[in-house]
């Protein structure tokens, strides 16, 4: 039972008016079931965002998960986004490696509104196989921030979920096997040691990490999913992977996500960055992910927006809900006429071939404009879908 949320639900509960015909969460369950919603479901990623939208800093709900859970409700009340991102930083994600004494070293909190900054805990491929040889990431879990921030504050938001009746889907994210392969280490040095290391050595480190995700799956089935949470991001790594590469290695993924489907109903892929087409065709043949969030056309390929967001939808054809707009750059550093502008542009382009969901392919940065933010939204609510 937590105070924060009754407090919350006490205030909104059958007091919201509502949002088009459907609740939030049959538009977004109805759109990544490939079905008809009475508007385009909006459901940008507002993590970090949405704690300085909320009033706080960073630095001041770093330790504190009410105020953390706080802040993601109180945008969702304001904005009626047709989910709720939990607040997730990269210290959830590897402070679990590193011995408490060493954390202030790798963890860098800048700015009020900054992302938090990290360094990577291996420097070469034998020290991240050792980390995971020796299951390093089960010995400091206890007082990491994965067990005293992010689950008290998952299981907080999906009480409200529950508590409110499921009108609003609360959005886990989990990263992928390959996304922690390239963390743990930093991307630059993983794509290096993919041309120079051998290859069955990088089959064993992408092996543990496999191995590793889908242990930690057996903590999302009963905290998550009992729960309540049927929503699951997949937060993916190789974005910059090149063909040879993807299909090599990125088999430990696809067999992340199958899994991860068969405990969420609605599990999607985050793939941020310039998109190969073949990393969306291969995201696109997993199966039961019925969302893609993907970003922007790979360097070199000469295409317009429009044309973009149509290949892709034409891509995920009878398969995937596609959702993207505006770009995280744009929502941030464009005008409230330029968001709502691209957004009926993917709606336009997308519609035709399969459903869509306004959901920049990427993070919404901390300092995006409030307008731009409504931007998108407004520019979803005001088209009715026939
Ligand atoms: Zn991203």
């Amino acid at each position: 039972m937590s105070k924060i949320v009754d407090q919350w639900v006490e205030r909104l509960k059958g007091k919201l008016p509502p949002v088009g015909e459907m609740t939030h969460w049959e538009r977004l369950a109805a759109a990544m079931d490939l079905k008809k919603t009475d508007m385009v479901p909006v459901a940008p990623e507002l993590d970090y965002w949405q704690i300085t939208y909320a009033g706080y800093s960073h630095k001041e709900i770093y330790n504190d998960v009410d105020k953390t859970t706080d802040a993601c409700i109180k945008t969702w009340a304001d904005l009626r986004c047709d989910a709720i991102w939990m607040y997730i930083d990269i210290s959830h994600q590897i402070e679990n490696f590193i011995p408490a004494e060493k954390r202030p070293e790798h963890f860098i909190l800048r700015g009020d509104k900054d992302y938090l900054l990290f360094k990577p805990i291996a420097h070469t491929l034998d020290e991240a196989i050792a980390l995971y040889e020796t299951k390093a990431y089960e010995r400091y879990i206890n007082d990491s921030r994965a067990v005293t921030h992010y689950t008290p504050h998952m299981l907080q938001l999906l009480e409200f979920q529950e508590k409110m009746d499921r009108q609003v889907p609360v959005i886990l994210g989990m990263a992928t096997p390959t996304n922690y392969a390239e963390t743990v280490v930093e991307v630059q040095n993983f794509l290096r040691w993919m041309v120079v290391e051998p290859e069955d050595k990088m089959r064993h480190y992408l092996n543990l990490c496999l191995q590793e995700r889908l242990a930690s799956l057996e903590f999302y089935r009963e905290y998550a999913a009992k729960n309540g949470c049927q929503f699951m991001c997949l937060f993916g790594g190789a974005r910059t992977w090149g063909p040879k590469h993807l299909d090599k290695f990125a088999d430990v993924d696809r067999i992340f996500a199958e899994k991860v489907a068969e405990i969420f109903p609605y599990t999607f892929w985050h793939h941020c960055g310039h998109n190969l087409p073949k990393a969306l065709d291969m995201i696109s043949a997993t199966r039961g992910v019925k969302g893609v969030q993907y970003d922007m056309p790979y360097y070199g390929q000469t295409v317009t927006w429009p044309e973009w967001f149509e290949e892709v939808a034409r891509k995920f054809h009878g398969k995937q809900c596609a959702m993207n707009a505006p770009t995280t750059q744009l929502a941030c550093h464009g005008t409230s006429q330029q968001v709502s502008e691209m957004v009926d542009q993917f709606i336009d382009a997308t519609l035709p071939h399969t459903t869509a969901c306004i959901m920049p392919g990427c993070e919404i940065d901390s300092f995006t404009p409030v307008e731009n933010v409504k931007a998108m939204i407004d520019t979803a609510r005001a088209r009715r879908i026939k």
